[in-house]
């Protein structure tokens, strides 16, 4: 079904908050990130008519970062099935992104996977049996099957400046290998993992890629399908209980969809059997979650009424 005035709504929203300069501040702990322009501004909605609505920087590729954990989450799950939950688990964390804290109580067992150290997990988890390369093409291929897009690439210059810099993640990673959480050697899979966070892609093409979980697994476009229904109902649950850190709660209360934030600034948002939407606003909230992005999927979820809660 086709969504009324959805260009109108997203020209609309793009014009009220593309000149605001309350935006938060954009991430700097990856140096390369912090070259970015604050000013960027992008959204992109796909409904299930195929209708493509866009407007500000939708085309604009940036780093999504751990936008990237909810498609590795997929095809870890479609590896591995409900094996996967015996390393991590599926709860809100209420911590960082990149907090160590939980872990040591449990026993090097992750809260959920979109944490930092869940991702990790499941990287590892893609990772065995293959060498680092062909994980990671993988991934990309993945990335680029689901979007229809062959030319989504990796930002060399992202994976290089986090590999230099990434100490926190590394601790995350030897703490879980000393409780034997992960199988491979901690370089392989923290490789792998910092270069599927440097995947570059627009709002565009993470819209039509994340088609799949607003329309029950399957791409509306092809009819093809991705996942089975109840897989992408879960993954959409997941997302809505952990998607946004220690900031999951409020992005519950006031947007009402599924989410996953990226350090980038973009956010990926599912409307369940209605659309799939990626906002884009570097500067970021004290969670680490997009300021701006944040606030337009609230007034695009409020406008279209797309709640799952309802109005
Ligand atoms: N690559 C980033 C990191 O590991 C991802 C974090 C994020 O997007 N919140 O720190």
């Amino acid at each position: 079904i086709a969504l009324p005035c959805l260009q109108e709504t997203v020209s609309e929203i793009t014009e009220e908050l593309r000149g605001r300069t309350d935006r938060g501040e954009v991430a700097t702990y990856i140096p390369e990130l912090a070259r970015v322009d604050s000013a960027s501004f992008g959204i992109a909605v796909v409904d299930g008519s195929g209708q493509v609505a866009v407007g500000g920087d939708a085309d604009v590729p940036f780093s999504i970062q751990s936008i990237s954990k909810v498609f590795t989450l997929t095809l870890a799950l479609g590896m591995a099935g409900d094996r996967l939950w015996q390393r991590v688990g599926r709860e809100p964390s209420g911590s960082r992104f990149n907090s160590i804290i939980q872990l040591e109580n449990e026993r090097g067992i992750p809260r959920n996977p979109f944490i930092n150290a869940g991702a990790i997990a499941v990287t590892d988890l893609i990772l065995s049996g293959h060498q680092p390369r062909e994980a990671l093409g993988e991934i990309l291929r993945f990335m680029q099957f689901l979007a229809d897009d062959p030319t989504i690439k990796i930002d060399a210059a992202v994976a290089a400046s986090e590999l230099r810099t990434g100490h926190r993640n590394s601790a995350l990673a030897h703490y879980m290998k000393s409780f034997g959480v992960l199988d491979n050697p901690v370089d392989h899979t923290l490789g792998v993992y910092f270069h599927h966070c440097a995947i570059a892609m627009s709002c565009r093409q993470l819209a039509m890629a994340s088609r799949f979980l607003a329309h029950l697994g399957r791409n509306p476009a092809t009819g093809f399908s991705v996942v089975q229904p109840e897989r992408a109902r879960r993954i959409n649950a997941v997302m809505l209980t952990c998607g946004h850190y220690d900031g999951s709660g409020d992005f519950a209360y006031r947007v009402g969809l599924p989410g996953k934030s990226g350090v980038g600034g973009g956010i990926l948002a599912i409307a369940p059997g209605k659309a799939s939407i990626t906002v884009w606003s570097p500067g970021l909230d004290e969670s680490g979650n997009s300021r701006l992005g944040r606030i337009a999927l609230e007034m695009l979820a409020k406008r279209l009424d797309l709640s799952i809660f309802g109005v």
